[in-house]
Formats: structure tokens, sequence, C-alpha cells
């Protein structure tokens, strides 16, 4: 599955926001009771109103959503690359993570300290991307040194990884991230699994007072034009908001939204904002028994789609009977878009879309 790191100095709300993400009555209505898998480590149900629509047209009995992972990445502090805090494990767990969720103090309050004394998430995520940049320098300068030995007469794959390593340092030291080098998609596949700290897309999380949810205050505005400048995402979330929205249920929970004036809760577009920055698309399953929502990423093709559902699904793959999404819910299900002349079967080479309802036939 796909994974999230919650990373951020200490005291700026990470905690809070984690337990509200794996506690919130949605991830345990939907049959999954949140799974525990590390005391830090949690699967969240991905909201998607779409296969609500599907369930009830199919009369499914079952509604399985798609799932992601969030991992709460404490001990970041000045000087980690250097192992000042919790140091390498810290560093050994994002590396671990497809993105990064940096989250940022943008509330006022006298009575939590802040570790450098003053609130400024803009120097905050700048003091964070320092350590991540030094720690990725230094594991590059170390990765190119043995990959030197092995050069001449090495395979191709180990001159790509020079070449990578070398643009990535190149880049580092210009004070900008890995993710700023813009890599090949023949090489796309060897970047990612360089594993570099600062090439792992980030999704800016402004953690503001409750009365600023709605609307974010003058810290997240400075936030919003730091990643808009970067190319990067930003959300504002009120974690202490969702801590007691996560203990609702669903129609308390919407109650209370309103009451608030907000639309969403805030974990809703955490969500969506961390599948839209990994790129990820979902697909469907649709019967009697359950509708289930799948993730792959852009671009994949069905056999790999299906090897999503099961190892045997890939290597046995024949078709897929496909209907996109807006044609099952224009048709009012399977035989209303097959009458329209909207049910394809697609072959090997059939990239998967977002919202697509499959069903593979394979062999094996
Ligand atoms: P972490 O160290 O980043 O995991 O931070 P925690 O989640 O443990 O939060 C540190 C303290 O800040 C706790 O006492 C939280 O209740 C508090 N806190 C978190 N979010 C907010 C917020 O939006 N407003 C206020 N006033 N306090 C918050």
């Amino acid at each position: 599955g796909f994974k999230m790191g919650i990373v951020g100095l200490p005291n700026v709300g990470k905690s809070t926001l984690f337990n509200a993400l794996t506690r919130t009555a949605a991830a345990q209505a939907a049959n999954f009771p949140f799974c525990t898998i590390e005391p830090n480590v949690g699967e969240v149900a991905v909201p998607d109103a779409r296969l609500d629509k599907l369930a009830a047209i199919a009369g499914s009995k079952q509604i399985i959503p798609t799932r992601m992972t969030f991992v709460d990445i404490a001990g970041l502090v000045r000087g980690a690359s250097k192992g000042e805090g919790l140091g390498n494990q810290f560093l050994a767990n994002i590396r671990e993570c497809d993105a990064i969720a940096h989250v940022l103090r943008c509330f006022e309050d006298g009575d939590i300290t802040h570790v450098e004394g003053r609130i400024d998430p803009v120097a905050d995520a700048e003091t964070i991307e320092t350590e991540l940049m030094l720690a990725d320098m230094e594991s590059i300068e170390r990765r190119l040194t043995n990959l030197a030995k092995k050069l001449r007469g090495g395979d191709q794959e180990t001159l790509d990884q020079d070449r990578l390593l070398k643009a990535a340092l190149a880049a580092l030291n210009e004070g900008k991230p890995a993710r700023t080098v813009k890599v090949d998609a023949d090489d796309e596949r060897l970047w990612r699994m360089l594993q570099l700290l600062t090439a792992k897309p980030v999704l800016y999380v402004c953690n503001v007072e409750e009365s600023c949810a709605a609307n974010g205050n003058s810290q997240s505005d400075r936030v919003a034009a730091m990643a808009r400048a970067q190319g990067a995402a930003s959300v504002v979330i009120s974690a202490r908001i969702e801590e007691e929205i996560s203990q609702l249920s669903d129609e308390e929970a919407t109650m209370f939204l309103e009451e608030m004036g907000l639309h969403e809760a805030g974990l809703d577009r955490l969500i969506k904002a961390g599948y839209a920055l990994l790129g990820l698309r979902t697909y469907f399953t649709v019967g009697p028994k359950e509708a289930r929502a799948w993730t792959i990423e852009a671009g994949w093709l069905a056999p790999r789609a299906a090897g999503v559902i099961h190892g045997d699904f890939e290597k046995g793959f024949i078709r897929s009977e496909t209907i996109a999404y807006d044609d099952y819910i224009a048709g009012n299900g399977e035989a209303g878009a097959k009458e329209a002349g909207k049910f394809r079967v697609e072959g090997k080479t059939y990239e998967v879309k977002d919202g697509d309802v499959l069903h593979f036939l394979f062999s094996g």
C-alpha cells in the first residue's frame, strides 16, 4: 500500500492529527476496524463518494474503500541529520514512505512550548527541509564513494545510479531539494529506489487554532504562498477539531462541521490531498456481495492493476471488462451501460483510468 509519513518539529500537533486520522468513525464504519500495525502506523479509509453511489446501484452488501497508510514519525529536531533526537531511526522511517505530510504549527498557544521559541511555520519548514537535505547529501556522498569502485566495467544500472545521484547532489549543493531534479520516465523506477528524502513529494499541513479552521490565518497564508512557489501542496486543518470529530458518529460529525462552517472534515481533505500528491488513481470492482475501491498509480496497465487484488490476477490476466464510472452511473448499472454500448473488453495494454469499474478474467 501507499504510505504517507507525518513529520514536523515537536509540539506542532502531529500525534493529535495521527490519532484523529486513525480513530475517525468513517475509518471504522467502513468494515475496516482501524488496524494498528505499530503504535505509530495506521491505515485509513480513503473517502470516495463514487463508491457509495456504485454500491447503491448494484445493491452491494458491503462497501470497502481503499486504504492509505499514515506513519507518525516523531523525533525530528534541528540536528537530526547529525544524529540529534532520534536521528537515524527517524530518517530510516521517512525513507520508507512514498510522500511526506509536513505538519507546521500555525496556532498560537502560550501554554504549549515551541522548540524554537516563536511561531514561524515557514522558518520551521526550512529547518526540517535543511535537515533532510543534509541527510541526503551525506548519504549520496557515501553511496557515490561506494559506486566509484564499481564504475569501471560496471553494469548499466550502476552507471545510471551514479548519474542520478550526481544530479541530485548538484541540486542539493545549490540548496534545492532533490525533487526539483527533472527525471526522465525511463529513470523513474531507479530514482525512486534511491529513496532520497527530499525527492519525496511534500504536502504542508497547516495546523491552525479552532477558530481559523475554515479559512486559515496569516501564518497558513504564508505557508500556502511558500507551497505554491515550490509547486507543493498545502492544506489547512485544526488538529484539535479533527480530534473532537473523530470521537463523534457520522451524523454528529456532519452537524458539528456545519456549525463550524466547514464543508468537509479536514481529514478527508488531507487524505484526498495525499492521494492527489502521490498521483494515485482508483478503480472499482462492483457486485452484489461488495463494492470495493482499489488504488493504483497513474499509467498502470490492466494486468498490473489486477495484481493489486491478487498476484494470480496479474500472472493469468486474460482481459478486463470495463465500464467508465460516468457510464455506469448514466446506465444505472452494468446492464444499462451495456445497452448504451459503454461496456468494453480491454486487453493487456489497456491503461486503467481513474473511476473505471472493472471485472478481470484470468486463467490459473
Ligand atoms: P507533536 O509533538 O507534534 O506530536 O504534537 P502533539 O500532537 O503532541 O501536540 C502538542 C500539544 O499541542 C498538545 O498539547 C496538543 O493538544 C496541542 N495542540 C495540537 N494542535 C493544537 C491546536 O490546533 N491548537 C492548540 N491550542 N493546541 C494544539
